[in-house]
């Protein structure tokens, strides 16, 4: 599934894609639809029409990393030739990332599994993060969710 989203990724206007074929195992798993061989193949000619078709868009976000790193990173690759002043995106639900490729081809890389207990990146106590060319800026979500410390106080 796509959509355009703003809430993703910080000041920015987001295509967002769903990545099927999840090896990831998380506790309460939000897509559990994700783990399965579904979809369309996402391939550099479907990249071009998502993005003439989404016009004004400057972001591109993967949510998922699928099972095929090389796939991933041609599309990464592709996004970068093609289409150099869309940035690029991308939700791994590992709890680190260590392929320095992945850091090179994706302007924002997230990382940590969900934690339905620690919450998603707007909650102060989220196991996850986002990055932005090897920055942490996971703290610019936090104005915008329920700080569950804060409403203890
Ligand atoms: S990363 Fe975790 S939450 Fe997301 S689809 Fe995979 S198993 Fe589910």
């Amino acid at each position: 599934m796509t959509s355009v989203v703003l809430e993703e990724i910080p000041d920015r206007i987001t295509l967002a894609l769903e990545i099927s074929n999840c090896q990831g195992n998380c506790v309460g798993c939000h897509s559990p639809f994700l783990r399965s061989d579904i979809g369309e193949e996402l391939t550099p000619d479907v990249v071009d029409a998502l993005i003439a078709d989404n016009f004004g868009v400057n972001c591109f976000l993967l949510l998922g990393e699928g099972n095929d790193l090389q796939a991933l990173l041609g599309i990464a690759r592709h996004l970068r030739e093609r289409h150099p002043r869309i940035e690029t995106a991308l939700y791994s639900g590992r709890e680190s990332v260590s392929e320095q490729e992945i850091w090179d081809l994706f302007d924002y890389v997230k990382t940590g599994p969900y934690k339905a207990e620690c919450g998603p990146l707007n909650s102060r106590t989220t196991n996850q993060r986002l990055y932005h060319h090897g920055e942490d800026i996971t703290s610019r979500f936090w104005h915008r969710g329920i700080d569950p410390a804060a409403s203890k106080a």
